[in-house]
């Protein structure tokens, strides 16, 4: 009896080890607590719990780090108020993070010609069409997700303008600038940053010739105006594969990558998820 039950506590034991899970190493950008940035940390939670998570009612990027815990990683609004948000389990907080000031830059220009300023009004169904087109693709959420998010950068080139940059035209405050623009001589190849399936092609009015890419899990990426597109819809694309070819197509004043990064439709900083400093 007492050589059985040895026997039986070696098995379990065995098999234990048998059976210890590899966690994923959980690559994220750092925690950057301000508008177009992101937080980045730990959560304590059961597997059976973690559809119950989110922050501010909205969904929330997870990464298992070990029985318990997972990284959590929500993106911050441009237009988010200065104040904490809260991560929810249900009904329970789970955590407060304080959200900090960030200040973005200034663009003002000044256009004569007010056809330049506003689109013609025979384009407007089209703008409308394409709008809805790109908040259909940014809202995507497909059912597989990347443990790490550090990216390279998708060409050589010049930043011509930063994330977040707060333009006017004519003293009238425009859209925020919700992405990395870089510049470099038409036909410089674009390759992909991170693996994923393209979702999107086309040649829209204010992007010009663009590509979005799935990365899972609700992260989409989109390039803009191209002068080649390389890819087609639904092609899974691996990191660091050609996709495109800078151009000027769309509304632009030079040849450059406009290149966009949102989580759960919330454009952040691309510059958070770059591997080297740009
Ligand atoms: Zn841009």
């Amino acid at each position: 009896m007492k050589i059985k039950l040895v026997l039986l506590g070696i098995f379990f034991l065995s098999s234990c080890t048998t059976f210890k899970i590899n966690y994923p190493a959980c690559v994220f950008p750092d925690h950057s607590p301000f508008p177009g940035g992101v937080i980045n940390k730990i959560i304590k939670i059961s597997s059976a719990e973690i559809s119950n998570v989110k922050a501010e009612q909205k969904s929330v990027y997870l990464c298992q780090v070990d029985q318990d815990h997972w990284k959590v990683l929500v993106p911050i609004s441009l237009s988010s108020e200065i104040k904490p948000i809260v991560i929810l389990n249900k009904d329970k907080t789970l955590l407060k993070v304080p959200i900090f000031y960030k200040e973005y830059s200034e663009s003002k220009i000044t256009i004569n010609n007010t056809d330049l300023v506003s689109p013609p009004a025979e384009y407007l169904p089209r703008i409308k069409k394409e709008s809805e087109l790109g908040k259909a693709a940014l809202s995507v959420v497909s059912n597989s997700y990347h443990s790490a998010l550090k990216m390279s950068l998708p060409l050589e080139g010049l930043k011509s303008s930063e994330f977040g940059v707060r333009r006017f035209i004519n003293n009238e405050p425009r859209n925020r600038h919700t992405a990395l623009d870089i510049a470099a001589v038409v036909g410089t190849k674009i390759m992909s940053p991170l693996s994923g399936k393209v979702l999107l092609v086309g040649n829209f009015y204010y992007r010009g010739k663009t590509v979005f890419l799935d990365h899972g899990g609700g992260m989409i990426s989109t390039y803009s105006h191209l002068s080649e597109i390389s890819v087609r819809e639904g092609q899974l694309i691996k990191k660091n594969e050609v996709i495109g070819e800078v151009g000027q197509t769309g509304r632009v004043t030079g040849p450059h990558l406009h290149w966009q990064i949102a989580l759960f439709s919330v454009p952040i900083d691309p510059e958070l998820f770059l591997e080297q400093a740009f």
